[in-house]
Formats: structure tokens, sequence, C-alpha cells
């Protein structure tokens, strides 16, 4: 029966299972047994250490509710509900394209487009207004070249 004291290969052959050695001699020398417990317990912290680089989902809610925050906390015409935002822009565009101002092109022609359609673009401009906070987000979702 070996009694020597375990090598740091023996201890790391225990810690992975591949071990000859029995167990006998740790249970009885002090030194062999505390550096066997500081061997395991950094293998321990190292498992828990990634284990935690994931992103668990209490995490990521925690990020999200953050980032939420950041937005709303962004948005300088916040107070204003987006259909006050929504009719200025449409007064905006109307004073601006009224016939009695000049026409960009200088023709006689005109702008004729269609209530419905100048409305709907109007609103996608007004509702597409990115936020200032997303703006930094949006380098953390593209992805990176080789
Ligand atoms: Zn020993």
């Amino acid at each position: 029966m070996d009694d020597s004291h375990y090598s740091r290969d023996d201890l790391i052959g225990k810690l992975y299972g591949v071990s000859s050695r029995e167990d006998a001699h740790l249970a009885r020398c002090e030194p062999c047994r505390r550096a066997w417990e500081e061997l395991a317990a950094t293998r321990r912290a190292l498992i828990e250490l990634e284990a935690g680089a994931e992103p668990g989902a209490a995490r990521l809610a925690r990020q999200r509710e953050a980032v939420l925050r950041r937005i709303e906390k962004g948005r300088g015409l916040s107070w204003l509900p987006v259909p006050v935002l929504s009719a200025a822009a449409v007064l905006t565009l109307a004073i601006v394209l009224s016939p009695t101002a000049p026409l960009p092109s200088g023709g006689t022609t005109g702008l004729v487009v269609p209530d419905a359609q100048l409305f709907a673009e109007i609103y996608e401009v007004a509702s597409s207004v990115e936020p200032p906070a997303t703006a930094s987000l949006r380098g953390l979702f593209e992805e990176q070249q080789p």
C-alpha cells in the first residue's frame, strides 16, 4: 500500500477520477487533505464562474428592464402623446406644401398627393423615430466581421 504524500499529479488524477491510489492516505494526512480540498474548491469555483458567464433568465430580464428605462428616460418629447406629434407634423407639412408656398421644383403641376397617402407617410415617419438611447444599442446587435 502506497503511503507517500500525494503529488500534484496524484491530486489532479483523483480530481478527474483517474487516480489509482486509495483514499486512506488522505484520511490520515492533514497536508494532503488540505491540498486536495483546495484543488477541489478551485475546480468548483471555476465551474461556477463558467456557469455565471452564461446570462440567466433573471439577469436578462434585469438587463431588459434597464434598457427600457434608459429608452424612456432618453425620449425628449415623451411627455407629448403621439397624436399631438403627428398633428404637429401634419400641420408643418400642410404649411410647407400649401399652394401659396413656392414649389421646390419650380414647376406649375404641383405635388398631387392623395390625403390618405400623405397621412400614411407622415404617420410612418412620426411613428418610426428611433429613440436616441437605442442608437448605442444597435452596435451590440450588429454582426462583427471576422
Ligand atoms: Zn500526505
